[in-house]
């Protein structure tokens, strides 16, 4: 037997290793299990090289937890370590990383400790996060004398021992004897829990216990007819080796990617939109597949959704910072051996090559919208109502996925028509374009409640676009700062004429003065001034005698601070302010002036009441009162 010590420069390292990174105990699994893939894909390697001749035999990895004797192990058939090996990566290079750990750490406040951790991949030393001993028995592939199996120890002090193992096969197996803190690791649960988090993807199968299955009795049938069935106890292997995302987009069906999302996420039932799959080694090695998750409401967001591997081991699922805004809100897995394993996510969050991957993401995401669009335009359309939240998102937020999107983001009207942006000018640059030759985007937020200012807007010849998504609120004003010349108006902002100002000339009212004020004095007796302000205009006879609208400024401002992120925000929520619009050139208007004063406010009330009911404003008492009053008239 040989005794050691660590090659320590830092007194011991492992009570500092215990103490501090106590949040992150439990990846200690994924370090061990991530060695024995990595041993496991070298002799693969080294067998398909011609290097290794043997059998390889099963190479599956083993984890296993003895509750009485408190220990968790895991065992590979990879390529072991010879006796040299383990001082070499063992003592030296594995240590000196915790090593070096401990000592950038020591000198640091707990935050920016916490920073650090990230930095250093403790590896195998991260055992002694959960261990107060650990044993490795290892035999190498390597033939020869010399080559004899191996035992390492250490008990958490800066002495180890190796010795002669007693081992049969190849490979490596690492016994933890799990401390008096960390018992809960010896739960089955709470290891199926951890290998299902951090391992289920990887490419080297992992058994962990087994399953009892039911397998039919060839040839034996039950009275009713029915296959007879014995149970078998099977491996339980808990990993999928061949992740979806790894395979060509080619050779995947789109049940197979509904299936892969139920895997991903099994307790989301509901189903995907639509997929990306990306797959590119220039400039760099990434994978995944990015899901459109369906969104019913504003709350339904869910963020950290995407699943960050490296190399099919999982790294994170919090990529807010890491991957763009916008993509957090989609659902997905991203694998590039570019994403450091062993990093915290303020590093991971300025890390260059991250940077980069998002970036990429972001345009990778784009060509495949536009190349969608290209090709199956129809189908993109069927989509756009669900899918347009992500994409405004993405332009409201990142002017380079904007300037992409330009090409493929679409707008509908009421009718039901989709147009790219350039579409939609050639379709109203004829007929929308204001005396100053700005063109003039008329919208409705709300198909059903402006349903009579459409009409109207309509009958003008003019296209009301319907912008009634979460986001589009937001998205008319990033639109009106894009778009060169042109202004958006929702329709029942203003009076037909006054939406699109096409010249100063202003019909002749059939009111005089005198005639006006006298009008203007009844209906400042019936209405409610605080909400609503007078304003008379001479409109064609065939428009409406009253009508309300809504200051589009105004409106604006309040429709951002109840979306949030407004200008304005702090003031509270806005009152809504309206202004009634009287027509002095409607027949009904006219005949009121002539009216005694008891009819004339009687008039008035009415066409008021009118006035409120096409905008839904009309409630309570004062409803009431107009239904009784209609009544009265039949
Ligand atoms: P890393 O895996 O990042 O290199 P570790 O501290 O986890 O760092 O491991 C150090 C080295 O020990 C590995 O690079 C490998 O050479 C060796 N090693 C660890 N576990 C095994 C194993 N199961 N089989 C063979 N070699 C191993």
């Amino acid at each position: 037997m040989i005794k050691g010590n660590i090659d320590v420069k830092t007194e011991n390292i492992f009570p500092i290793i215990k103490k501090f990174l106590y949040s992150d105990h439990e990846i200690f699994l994924r370090e061990l299990v991530s060695n024995a893939v990595d041993a496991t894909q070298k002799i693969k390697t080294l067998a398909s090289s011609g290097h290794f001749k043997d059998e390889l035999g099963d190479l599956t990895i083993l984890v296993e937890v003895d509750k009485k004797k408190k220990t968790i192990s895991v065992t590979d058939r990879g390529i072991g370590m010879t006796q040299d090996e383990v001082e070499k990566y063992i003592n030296q290079i594995a240590f000196s990383s915790a090593e070096e750990f401990v000592k950038k750490f020591k000198t640091k406040t707990e935050a920016e400790a916490n920073a650090i951790i990230g930095h250093f991949g403790l590896g195998f030393y991260s055992s002694f996060m959960v261990a107060e001993k650990v044993e490795l028995f290892t035999k190498t592939y390597k033939k020869g004398g010399s080559n004899k199996p191996v035992k390492w120890e250490c008990n958490g002090s800066p002495q180890y021992t190796i010795s002669e193992a007693d081992k049969k096969d190849r490979g490596t197996k690492v016994v933890l004897h799990i401390d008096k803190e960390n018992e809960e690791f010896l739960e089955e649960y709470k290891i199926r829990e951890l290998l299902n988090k951090y391992c289920k993807f990887l490419p080297v199968p992992i058994q962990f216990g087994t399953k009892k299955e039911e397998e039919p009795i060839e040839g034996e049938l039950d009275k009713d007819g029915n296959q007879k069935t014995k149970t078998i106890e099977k491996p339980w292997i808990i990993n999928n080796t061949h992740p979806l995302w790894k395979k060509n987009p080619t050779e995947a069906t789109e049940d197979d990617y509904k299936q892969f999302y139920q895997e991903l996420y099994p307790m989301n039932f509901d189903e995907p939109l639509f997929h990306i799959h990306l797959n590119v080694d220039y400039p760099f090695n990434l994978t995944g597949i990015l899901y459109f998750p369906k969104v019913k409401s504003n709350y339904e967001f869910q963020r950290n959704k995407i699943q960050l591997y490296s190399n099919q081991v999982f790294v994170t699922d919090s990529v807010e910072g890491i991957v763009p805004d916008f993509l957090t809100l989609l659902h997905g897995v991203i694998d590039s051996p570019d994403i450091p394993l062993n990093v915290s996510r303020s590093f991971l969050q300025s890390d260059q090559n991250v940077k980069k991957i998002s970036g990429y993401i972001s345009k990778k995401v784009a060509d495949k919208l536009e190349e969608l669009f290209k090709k199956e335009r129809e189908a993109f359309e069927k989509k756009w109502d669900d899918i347009k939240i992500f994409i405004q998102y993405g332009m409201i937020s990142d002017t380079k996925f904007y300037d992409r999107a330009e090409k493929f983001s679409l707008l509908k009207n009421t009718v039901g028509n989709y147009f790219t942006f350039d579409e939609y000018v050639k379709h109203i640059e004829n007929s929308q374009k204001d005396k100053d030759k700005r063109l003039v985007y008329i919208y409705a937020n709300n198909a059903e409640e402006q349903f009579g200012y459409i009409e109207a807007a309509k009958e003008r010849g003019y296209d009301v676009l319907l912008m009634d998504g979460i986001l589009d609120a937001h998205f008319v004003n990033t639109l009106e700062q894009r778009f060169k010349d042109s202004s958006f108006i929702r329709v029942d902002a203003d009076t037909v004429e006054n939406l699109i100002r096409k010249d100063d000339t202003v019909l002749p009212s059939k009111l005089d003065d005198s005639q006006q004020e006298t009008l203007k004095t009844a209906f400042s007796k019936v209405i409610d001034e605080k909400q609503f302000e007078l304003n008379f205009e001479s409109l064609s006879e065939t428009d409406v005698p009253v009508m309300i609208t809504q200051n589009e400024f105004m409106r604006r401002m309040k429709d951002m601070s109840a979306v949030g992120g407004s200008p304005m925000m702090g003031i509270g929520e806005l009152p809504d302010h309206f202004t009634l619009v009287v027509n002095s050139n409607h027949p009904a208007i006219v005949a009121l002036v002539k009216k005694d004063e008891e009819n004339q406010l009687k008039g008035v009330r009415h066409l008021y009441d009118i006035a409120r009911l096409t905008k839904n404003l009309l409630k309570g008492k004062d409803l009431n009162e107009f239904i009784k009053r209609s009544i009265d008239m039949v």
